[in-house]
């Protein structure tokens, strides 16, 4: 039933939207597929870079056969790979799952140095206007550390997420400058995306990055862009169609996406 009251979301989102095709002027925050379905290995990327450039300058995710780490920054899509490089990357690549928006600042904080990635949650938490929006986040400056991983490629029988990030790279950063790129998402998108604070990197020159597990913050200004409408499209394929999205997935989730 849940798929049922996704889609039918989704179709009043799409329906809302048409009236709206101009997304650049607007608050949303657009989603593909969704979090519980990436944990269970539904890899095979839906829409292309192309058409996530359409939908937003900024944002996060993976790509096709979960093939590394994606950061969307000012319109350019980067993937870090396993080696630890950030590729520019192609229109034809493929998304399985992927979030983005234009990014208009609403906000724009200084932050003290020292703040660990808990800590930086606490603090923002308290900076954002509500619980129940959706914020795109910025973060640019230096770090005193970084520690991010990227996902290897995957192949068919696709394994599941929990399973994946048991070979993911791991990349230690010290004195890196560069921009933090990712969403606060409301607790009750559970099972639809990351709850909480979603975090990509990448550094100044453009050339690694990934998906953060920690970091303690230098000299850093943020950014924050409050988000008030969300669409979401759906991958009609075979995996989606037949993936089990009724399960509680929030422990797996957890494991994969943090370290605190
Ligand atoms: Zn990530």
């Amino acid at each position: 039933m849940k798929i049922l009251r996704i889609v039918f979301l989704n179709l009043i989102i799409l329906t809302l939207c048409a009236c709206q095709s101009d997304f650049s002027n607007s608050d949303v925050l657009s989603q593909v597929s969704t979090i519980d379905a990436l944990l269970d290995g539904v890899y095979d990327g839906t829409v292309t870079c192309g058409e996530l450039r359409q939908l937003g300058d900024f944002g996060i995710g993976t790509f096709d056969a979960l093939e590394g780490e994606m950061i969307i920054l000012d319109s350019r899509i980067y993937q870090v790979k396993t080696d630890g490089t950030a590729y520019l990357v192609d229109d034809n690549e493929k998304t399985p799952f992927a979030s983005v928006t234009f990014f208009k600042t609403d906000k724009k904080i200084k932050l003290p140095p020292g703040l660990t990635y808990k800590q930086f949650e606490k603090m923002v938490d308290l900076l954002i206007g509500s619980d129940n929006l959706f914020y795109a986040v910025k973060v640019t400056g230096n770090f005193k550390s970084m520690k991010t991983r990227s996902v290897p490629k995957q192949k068919k029988p696709y394994p599941q997420l929990k399973d994946v990030v048991k070979h993911q790279k791991i990349f230690n950063f010290k004195n890196i400058s560069g921009t933090i790129v990712g969403f606060r998402s409301p607790q009750y998108v559970k099972g639809l995306n990351v709850t909480g604070y979603h975090l990509h990197f990448l550094t100044e020159d453009h050339k690694a990055g990934g998906h953060i597990l920690d970091f303690t913050t230098g000299d850093i200004t943020l950014e924050l862009d409050t988000k008030s409408d969300f669409f979401m499209t759906l991958p009609n394929i075979k995996s989606f169609r037949k993936s089990n999205l009724t399960k509680d997935r929030s422990k797996e989730l957890k494991s994969v996406e943090k370290i605190h």
